[in-house]
């Protein structure tokens, strides 16, 4: 699944550019830097690889959310429709613009449930924002059709599928924005970064003003340019970018070893009738950095992700039913108004909601689901054994449980 598995000479001669002239910020320095942009260089890579007309890098996908969020205009009491299996970047974005994340059940699919998200729509829906989790994309079509008819926004929360396609088209280039991450455990990697894809220019000269204190980019130099707008400082460093830029030229292999792995793996697993797998919308377009399978119930999942755990082959292997990071069942912090400093009414009402109405639907999904990170750098042999190590637990599993009744 994540790029650092692949590290090599690129990285370094790419880092080695960067560190022969000392000039680690993107911005300014022109004489000093003797032609290495690696952040705009990167940029440019990103709009080829994905198509996408513009892309704004930034620190960390979480940034690249706000500042997609701030882009696109969303801002204090809107509300954003999100799912409620998800990385909490996703809703922490929202809540630091002021706006209110609407959580919604998501179903077989693992992303957004499109009737969910319907029944959650009020007047002050302003966004929609479908994750493509686990390296697979939402029901983008159906989602855009709901934002056409109640006109909506529609961002992409991509962090985590960088690579998915749907219907041809990369995830995080089909809504109004999407965001990629590239912390140090996705598909490719900067150590940390993100990124705002768009093709709209407006939002791409806002993310690109906001992720910099607003400056506009257009004076003769930094302290000449002018601030039309608030901004921050969510950029990238040249550093990061130059690991980027090694690691985007390697990502046309790693998604075909994920695939050829994910393939392996599955086959095996296909042979217990009592496995099932996630709903792909796009089958060909799944990136296939997690294979994700289902079994009959929660009980029987509990007891296996228990005997995995006992024959020490649980690593790689996610029960997010029981994640404290990704499914809502565990946001004891979000649902206990666990913030630092104050936080508006609005926001608070919400929030108490969560822990009143309890996400049955997802819960029913997120039960008997189960996640295998699909590596690198796993040999045939090992995925063989793996696999059938998996299948030896769930059948000893299933006999115990029918032995019992
Ligand atoms: C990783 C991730 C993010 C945030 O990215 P960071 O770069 O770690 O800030 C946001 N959303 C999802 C779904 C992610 O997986």
């Amino acid at each position: 699944m994540p790029g650092y598995e692949f590290f090599g000479d690129e990285e370094k001669k790419e880092i080695d550019d960067v560190m022969n002239t000392g000039i680690l910020m993107r911005y300014g320095f022109d004489a000093q830097r003797k032609g290495n942009w690696k952040a705009k260089e990167l940029e440019q890579k990103i709009t080829e690889t994905f198509g996408c007309k513009y892309a704004q890098l930034t620190s960390s996908g979480t940034s690249a959310l706000t500042t997609a969020i701030a882009a696109l205009g969303i801002g204090h009491g809107d509300e954003v429709i999100m799912p409620a299996f998800t990385f909490v970047a996703s809703f922490e974005a929202v809540i630091s613009v002021g706006a209110i994340p609407v959580l919604v059940d998501i179903d077989e699919s693992l992303t957004l449930n499109p009737d969910a998200v319907k029944a959650a729509i009020t007047s002050k829906t302003k966004c929609i924002m479908p994750v493509h989790m686990c390296g697979s994309m939402a029901d983008i079509d159906t989602l855009k059709n709901i934002c056409e008819e109640h006109n909506l926004i529609l961002l992409e929360d991509a962090c985590q599928s960088i690579g998915a396609t749907y219907k041809g088209k990369h995830v995080g280039t089909i809504g109004d924005a999407g965001t990629f991450s590239f912390d140090f455990v996705k598909t490719i990697t900067c150590g940390e970064g993100g990124a705002v894809l768009t093709n709209s220019e407006s939002v791409y000269i806002k993310s690109d003003g906001y992720t910099d204190h607003g400056h506009d980019h257009k004076g003769a130099d930094r302290g000449a340019d002018l601030h039309p707008f608030v901004g921050y400082n969510y950029r990238i460093s040249e550093l990061h970018a130059a690991i980027g830029l090694a690691q985007i030229g390697k990502l046309n292999n790693f998604l075909s070893i994920q695939r050829k792995n994910h393939a392996l793996l599955k086959s095996i697993l296909t042979t217990i009738p009592e496995v099932t797998f996630r709903k792909i919308h796009d089958e060909d377009g799944d990136s296939c950095t997690f294979l994700t399978w289902f079994l009959p119930d929660a009980d029987i999942t509990a007891d296996v992700v228990a005997e995995m755990r006992i024959q020490n082959i649980l690593a790689g292997n996610f029960y997010w039913f029981d994640n404290n990071w990704h499914y809502i069942r565990k946001w004891d912090h979000l649902k206990n108004n666990g913030f630092l400093n104050n936080q508006s009414e609005q926001l608070q009402q919400q929030l108490k909601k969560y822990s009143i109405d309890p996400f049955h639907l997802s819960d029913a999904i997120m039960g008997r689901c189960i996640s295998t990170a699909i590596s690198l750098t796993w040999t045939q042999d090992q995925i063989m054994e793996k696999g059938e190590k998996i299948i030896r637990v769930i059948k000893k599993v299933l006999e115990d449980k029918y032995a019992s009744v």
